[in-house]
């Protein structure tokens, strides 16, 4: 059995883990891919729920390793998927969403593009974005300004995605979202569908 993926990609700070965090209550065949990363632990998150959080050392020995389905340096730090319960999940039919960026999403596509769909969100406006990441309080206003810049970057490639949400009000975007999951999960890849064209011609 094969799952399917969606790759959730879009400035820090627009609601893409609120949204996720939403939909895990909801859905109990979705695997959240948990990436490992060297940025600092922020408040409120913890180590195995929002990352795994090592030292650049233990990163860079990582991908010697080829641990990592892909990986990326975004905002000076490092960021990457790992290979093992990716797979796991995938084997076990399930929906694994990655929340990872554009440089991720461009590596995801090239091996997963059968059985994947990519979603891009955003804010309204990069006024709210960056009203957003100040309200939440949880950068520095340095690393706020490298976000903003990061997030001009990405906006320009939305066009490499299937969908694009604008998280306005985060009710109906989250109602936008379960839709898209539920369409998501849908995805067959290539040998399903020439499993099912043989079986087509030869059974009454
Ligand atoms: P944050 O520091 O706000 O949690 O994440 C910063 C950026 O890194 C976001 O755009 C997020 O999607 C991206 N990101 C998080 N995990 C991964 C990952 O495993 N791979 C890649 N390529 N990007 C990631």
């Amino acid at each position: 059995m094969q799952g399917s993926i969606l790759v959730l990609s879009g400035p820090s700070g627009c609601g893409k883990s609120s949204l996720v965090t939403e939909i895990l209550k909801s859905y109990h065949d979705i695997y959240f891919s948990i990436s490992t990363t060297t940025r600092d632990i922020r408040e409120g998150e913890a180590e195995g729920v929002n990352y795994h959080y090592i030292t650049k050392k233990q990163f860079e020995e990582e991908i010697e390793e080829g641990m990592f389905l892909e990986w990326a340096k975004v905002h000076d730090n490092y960021y990457g998927t790992s290979l093992k319960p990716v797979k796991a999940a995938l084997d076990a039919g399930k929906l694994v969403i990655f929340d990872i960026d554009v440089q991720g999403h461009e590596i995801v596509k090239k091996k997963f593009d059968d059985i994947m769909t990519s979603l891009f969100i955003t804010t309204p406006s990069a006024d709210v974005l960056r009203e957003r990441l100040i309200h939440r309080g949880t950068d520095s206003m340095d690393v706020i300004e490298k976000r903003l810049l990061n997030s001009r970057e990405e906006m320009q490639r939305i066009d490499e995605y299937d969908f694009l949400l604008v998280n306005d009000i985060f009710d109906e975007t989250l109602k936008k979202f379960k839709a898209i999951v539920d369409v998501s999960r849908m995805k067959i890849d290539k040998k399903s569908k020439d499993n099912f064209i043989n079986k087509w011609y030869n059974e009454s």
